[in-house]
């Protein structure tokens, strides 16, 4: 199967967070035909990592995650681009690795292996698994595969996600003296945070916060008991001092509760190949078993998780010969 059908083919198996067995089974087969030897790791009742090798214990690994985000967007194409879910992120990186660990193959170079996870646009459930199996410590250098247009990342921002809840009194609109408004709190709190200014990093850059979801109040003519707003920080330093500015803008006027956080990451460098640090986290942070990471894949971050999800045909051929070249160079170093 070439490159471009692959792609189509795993695009046309829906894999939404959650929902990955599917894929998982596809590719078990697909790898088997190949002659790769195919293990399911389990993550949860219905979702397996998939994970292949040639020969033995490999030192290079290709990885990525099958999962999408919703909806469902059946594959279409043109001469230049192959559109619809998963088209750049990520299973046009899926079907560029494994086109390039092909080709390594047939050069001889058989110390390869393949990691494709599950939930790595959830909470990263399949990479937190991966992160425990055995052949970790045998690997070197760990290539995952995001949309970067092709440019080896060499940092990405850590991602910090978390809620602030405020309380006050419910009373009857027309007598707000009685109550105490949850959500006149909350907007306080939110103000102070849009006016804060976050540490930031040389190489890593902005600190930047998205509040991406509010709630609260029971009705027009009811003073707001409870509200809450949740948040997604794109960490450019360590979480801490994010935490503790954060603890002092809320002052315990409401509570913070943490959802999840990735910090951010450096990655391999390697000479000879565009070099930037990407905004968005990866399975990377969750994986620190499988040394040394490196990050690069065809296709942009700016239209993975939108309507017109695309990439480039080119840029799925470039990328194979980008991941064959980056494998002989680890290999030789
Ligand atoms: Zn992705």
């Amino acid at each position: 199967m070439n490159l471009f059908e692959l792609t189509k083919q795993l695009m046309s198996v829906p894999s939404v967070s959650g929902d990955e067995e599917a894929v998982g089974f596809f590719l078990r087969d697909h790898l088997v035909s190949l002659g790769w030897n195919v293990e399911l790791q389990p993550v949860s009742e219905d979702q397996n990592n998939v994970i292949a090798t040639l020969n033995g214990t490999p030192r290079v690994w290709f990885s990525t995650h099958m999962d999408t985000v919703p909806p469902f967007i059946p594959p279409t194409e043109d001469d230049e681009k192959i559109y619809g879910r998963g088209a750049c992120d990520a299973k046009g990186i899926i079907a560029a690795q494994i086109t390039a660990a092909e080709r390594l193959r047939k050069e001889g170079i058989e110390d390869i292996g393949l990691l494709y996870t599950v939930e790595e646009e959830r909470a990263s459930t399949g990479a937190k698994a991966a992160n425990l199996h055995p052949l970790a410590a045998k690997c070197e250098y760990m290539i995952n595969g995001e949309p970067t247009d092709n440019d080896l990342a060499i940092g990405s921002k850590g991602s910090f996600r978390f809620k602030i809840k405020t309380h006050g009194k419910a009373a009857h609109s027309a007598y707000p003296e009685e109550g105490d408004s949850a959500i006149e709190t909350l907007l306080d709190i939110l103000q102070d945070i849009r006016s804060t200014k976050f540490p930031e990093d040389e190489f890593f850059g902005e600190t930047t916060v998205n509040i991406g979801t509010i709630d609260g109040g029971l009705a027009l003519n009811v003073i707001p008991p409870n509200a809450e707003a949740g948040f997604l920080v794109r960490l450019a330093t360590k979480r801490e001092p994010i935490e503790k500015a954060l603890e002092n803008i809320v002052r315990g006027r409401g509570e913070i509760e943490v959802l999840s956080c990735s910090e951010p990451v450096k990655m391999v460098a390697v000479d000879g190949f565009p070099q930037k640090v990407v905004r968005f986290t990866t399975d990377i942070p969750h994986l620190p078993n499988w040394k040394n990471p490196l990050l690069l894949g065809p296709g942009s971050i700016l239209v993975a998780h939108t309507k017109d999800e695309f990439v480039l045909k080119s840029d799925l051929e470039k990328a194979v010969d980008l991941y064959c070249s980056l494998v002989r160079k680890l290999l030789t170093t």
